[in-house]
């Protein structure tokens, strides 16, 4: 399974370092970390900024995953089992979705933990709210939450003891 990415455009831990080192590989220890730290810093105060700036509750990347799917979820029939557990059409494809443990046989929904287009298609349907079945981690506070810390300076090596 890919990693999650909330709307950050790096896959993983590796291509960050590497982002981040790029330029510094030959540098002597002590300045590598300093740069590094330095770097880092400056990631988490981008994203605490942006973050800081969005007015709705989820982040951009969920609402806009969530109206790609809604839309997509449009085009598709339903057939509700019970309130929560339903069959979706589409074209080629028939799936099923259970909303009460947020899984569809497509396993996007199960895998990026935010509904898929045939999850969308019956809350849409029913006019529910997606918020309800998405994560708490595409919420804007938990972001907000998780780059609150600022990453302090440090002195200069000359001042180390
Ligand atoms: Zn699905």
């Amino acid at each position: 399974m890919k990693g999650r990415r909330y709307d950050i455009h790096t896959s993983n831990a590796c291509e960050v370092s590497n982002a981040i080192l790029k330029n510094a590989r030959e540098y002597p220890i002590a300045t590598l970390v300093e740069h590094t730290r330095w770097n880092v810093s400056a990631s988490f105060t981008k994203r605490r900024e942006a973050s800081n700036g969005w007015k709705g509750p989820l982040t951009s990347y969920a609402v806009k995953t969530i109206q790609f799917s809604s839309e997509k979820g449009r085009r598709m029939n339903v057939t509700a089992f019970d309130s929560l557990l339903f069959q979706v059409s589409s074209k080629f494809h028939q799936d099923r979705v259970d909303l009460r443990e947020k899984t569809c046989t497509c396993h996007a929904f199960q895998t990026l933990e935010i509904p898929c287009a045939h999850a969308m298609s019956d809350i849409g349907f029913r006019k529910a709210d997606a918020l309800e079945f998405t994560e708490e981690w595409y919420r804007s506070e938990t972001l907000r939450e998780t780059y609150r810390e600022v990453i302090d300076t440090t002195l200069d090596r000359l001042q180390w003891q």
